[in-house]
Formats: structure tokens, sequence, C-alpha cells
């Protein structure tokens, strides 16, 4: 049986936070585990982080661990009620210099440039576009909405405003303190929320190195100005998230299928891994099994090409966090085995720049088209396991690394599967065998399997895959 090649993120929330449940959650399949710092206490959320790690270790897999910082979201403030019925036309105050619990004579925003940077006809989206405002005046501090389309409101819903524009800066005080905080915990991606421009990314990187952290950074697509920066943005980062919540409140969610597409295609050329996020099996919260759109959408995320799809309250607080996983396991298993999905036509037009590049090709272009297991890479920084996965195959890539850093960074990647195995160990000599002995050993592959191998001429060495074998697997051992 082919392993699944589509990865899966989930997110830790009240309805995964024990022991138990994150060791289901593993063994379910989810390859990433994801701890929002938008909730809780940071004290809380490195138990979780904590936690996450002992359940990977204990089980001997390789988990990623990704921590999402929670980035500049406006939100309006405290409410008098418990909730504001909003109805059609109804008017509403939207004020930053309110601190006081609101209501509609007046609502408090985290945001106090709101009222310089909104005009009369805008669209104001609230709680992920579920009710919309026109703005109607501005007086001073006040911002006088129009409801075009109403709802329940709830305190410290988010805010937004269609076609963005709205100019928050892109790493909070309290981001900045994350990155800070996250120093020394076992942490493999950082994922920055409502970058709008390379700079974001850049300076992100910055304050990591400054703390000596090697996390890679994942930049979430939730602006509209991500999308005009968006090769830029791409490669500054080391993977994207089509974060689909935000981003489809902001662009308009009729926009959202051809920006996932052209996000996917964009990132996949330079090289970077895509996760796709946001009500994948929304219905699963509170239902046991999902509707047949979401099935369908993603099936067409892996069909675009995605390397990860991601769960967020599903996982989080829904009632079926273990039974969503595993289904999604299924779903993407099957998306996998249409002929779509099988296609490598990418890429043979391009020329390279690297010799582990031209490898990468080669051994995914072999591997197409001859009888082949399996391709083994061996591989210090995991840079040519992820070149190979940007060409369409279903031959799965082992890549072998003595890094555990590395292993657990390769779990993003789709048709990867990470392989502890510590080369310096062995005689470089007779490296593949050993090498192939130990696939052998974890019933990975049979005797007498056919694979490609490839490694660098230097052992131990990153970025220097210039070797690619066909090999008959054997028992060395
Ligand atoms: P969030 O990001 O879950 O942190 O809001 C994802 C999204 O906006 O889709
Ligand atoms: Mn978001």
């Amino acid at each position: 049986m082919k392993p699944r090649r589509t990865k899966i993120v989930a997110t830790l929330g009240p309805a995964t936070d024990s022991k138990s449940k994150i060791t289901d959650l593993i063994l379910a399949g989810a390859n990433i585990l994801r701890i929002n710092l938008s909730h809780g206490t940071f004290e809380q959320q490195k138990e979780k982080i904590l936690l996450a790690k002992e359940c990977a270790t204990e089980l001997n897999k390789i988990v990623g661990i990704l921590v999402d910082l929670q980035g500049p979201k406006i939100r309006i403030q405290a409410l008098e009620e418990r909730y504001l019925n909003l109805q059609e036309n109804d008017s509403i105050v939207l004020d930053p210099t309110i601190t006081y619990p609101g209501n509609t004579d007046g609502v408090g925003v985290n945001h106090p440039e709101l009222p310089k940077e909104v005009v009369v006809g805008d669209e104001l989206l609230l709680d992920d576009g579920r009710i919309t405002l026109s703005v109607k005046d501005i007086q001073g501090s006040r911002v006088i909405c129009q409801v075009i389309s109403g709802g329940k409101l709830l305190p410290f819903k988010g805010l937004n405003k269609k076609g963005g524009g709205l100019s928050l800066p892109s790493l909070t005080e309290k981001d900045k303190q994350d990155i800070r905080s996250i120093t020394g915990l076992p942490i493999d991606f950082v994922a920055l929320s409502f970058p709008k421009t390379a700079d974001d990314i850049r300076y992100a990187r910055s304050l990591l190195k400054e703390q000596n952290n090697p996390a890679h950074i994942v930049a979430k697509i939730e602006r509209a100005e991500a999308i005009e920066n968006i090769d830029e943005i791409i490669e500054a980062s080391d993977a994207v998230m089509v974060a689909r919540g935000d981003l489809g409140v902001e662009i308009g969610y009729a926009e959202l299928p051809g920006i996932q597409k052209y996000i996917i295609n964009r990132a996949s050329l330079s090289d970077k891994a895509v996760i796709t996020a946001t009500q994948m099996m929304e219905s699963m919260i509170t239902n046991p099994i999902p509707t047949r759109a979401e099935v369908s959408d993603v099936a067409n995320a892996i069909l675009d090409g995605t390397d990860a799809v991601m769960l967020s309250a599903e996982t989080a607080s829904g009632e079926f966090p273990i039974k969503v996983v595993a289904i999604l396991h299924e779903i993407c298993k099957a998306a996998e085995r249409q002929r779509f999905a099988r296609a490598a036509r990418n890429r043979v037009e391009s020329l390279c720049e690297r010799s582990d590049e031209s490898i990468a090709m080669a051994a995914m272009y072999i591997a197409n088209h001859l009888k082949i297991k399996a391709i083994v890479a061996l591989t210090e920084s995991g840079s040519t396991p992820l070149l190979m996965s940007r060409i369409r195959s279903t031959i799965p890539i082992y890549a072998m690394s003595r890094h555990a850093e590395t292993c657990r960074r390769m779990t993003l990647f789709k048709g990867v599967h990470p392989v502890y195995f510590d080369v310096t160990q062995f005689n470089a000599w007779d490296i593949s065998k050993y090498a192939l002995d130990k696939l052998i050993q974890m019933k990975i592959l049979k005797e007498g399997d056919n694979v490609i191998l490839t490694k660098g001429n230097i052992i131990g060495i990153g970025g220097n895959t210039n070797t690619l074998k066909i090999l008959e697997a054997k028992n060395v051992t």
C-alpha cells in the first residue's frame, strides 16, 4: 500500500488537549500539529507544544509542530449585551476610542486608524463576512454604518474591509513577544498572519535569527495586499498557506478557487510548499460525516497540487476531532488515485541552475517511466526531496536524514516520507546498501524492489546531491 502523499495539518484546541487525544490525532494521520497563538495564554499554548512533542516522541513518529502567530487581526471589542441582533438597514457606529462595553450607538474597535482608513461607501465585513456593513458617514472617531446583511454580532469578532487597505503593522507587539518566547521550544514552523509584503517576512526572519531559531516561515496569504505582492512574498517565505477564511472576506469568496489555484501553482514553481486551509471539513465540527462539497473541495485542492490540507476548528473544538482526520486521510488517498494527480509534465522546458535540481528532476522522470518502487534520497537539508516533490508523481520519496530537524520539516512536503537515518554511522562507501537495508527493516521495501537512490559525493554535507543510482534493495545485515 502506498503511503498518503498529501500531508494533514491538525490544529490543537480544547477538543484535543490531552495526551491521549493528541496521540490519537497522530495515529489517525496528522503529520503536523498546529498551535494557534490567537487563543489562550502563552503558558497554556507552551504546555500544548510540549505535550505534542512528548506524544510524537513516545510514538516514535516524525511529526512537525507549527505555531501560528495571532497577527494584527482587527476586532470589535466588548459588548454590553451577550450579542447585538443586527437587522438590515439598522445603523451601527464603530469607534476605536470607545473602551466601555458597546452597543449600536458605539462599539469599540482595536484599530485607532479605522476612521482615517475608510471612506463613505466602503463595505465592512464582520465575523468572517457573516455580517456586512456599508460606511455612511465619518464624524471624528465615529464610523457610522448601515447594516446591509444582518445577524447576531458577538463580542470580539473580526472586522475586515472588502478589498483590503486597513493598515495595521503585520507583526504586532504580541507577535514579537511570542517569537521571543518560543525560543528553545520544539517548533519547526512559524506561521505569520496577515503579512502584506516580503519585508514583513524578512522582518520576522530577522527576529527569529536574533533568537537563533531555525524554524521555517509559513506566510499566510489572507490579505488583499498579499495577493498584489504574492511573488515576492513566496520568494521570501519557506512555505505559504492559502488562508481562505480571512482571504475570502478580503477579496470576496467567489474569487477563492481561482486564487487558490494561482497561489499553489506559483509557490510550486518557486519550490515552496503550500498548505490549503480553512473550512475543509467545516461541517464535521458537528456532523460525523462531511458534505459532498467538502469531499470535492479537499480532492480539488490535491488536484491543484497542494502539499497539505489543514483542519482548524474541526480538530481544535469539533465533536469528531479524530474521526475527521481519519476521513480526511481516506479522501486524500482516493484523490491521489486520480489520473490527473499522476501526470508529470511540469518543468520539461525549464533549465536547472544547480546540479541537485537536475538530479531531483531526473530522478522523478526516471521514476515515472521505469518500474520503480520508491525514490530514496539521502539528504542533509531536505532541499533535494523538496525539489523532487515539486514534480508530479505517484512514486513515494523516502527522504533519509541524520538531522531530526530536517526530518520534521519534510513532514510538509507532499509525497515525501521522512526517515531518520544517521549516515555517519556507516561506511560511506557502502552507504546506499545500508540505507536500503534500513528501509527493508522498516518494511517499507522488500528484497528485490527496484529503487532510485540519490546522494551527494561527500556524505554528510548539504546541498551537493550529484549522484543518482538505480538499485535493487537487498538485505545486508
Ligand atoms: P486563522 O487563519 O485560522 O488564523 O484565521 C486561517 C484563515 O484565515 O483562513
Ligand atoms: Mn486568518
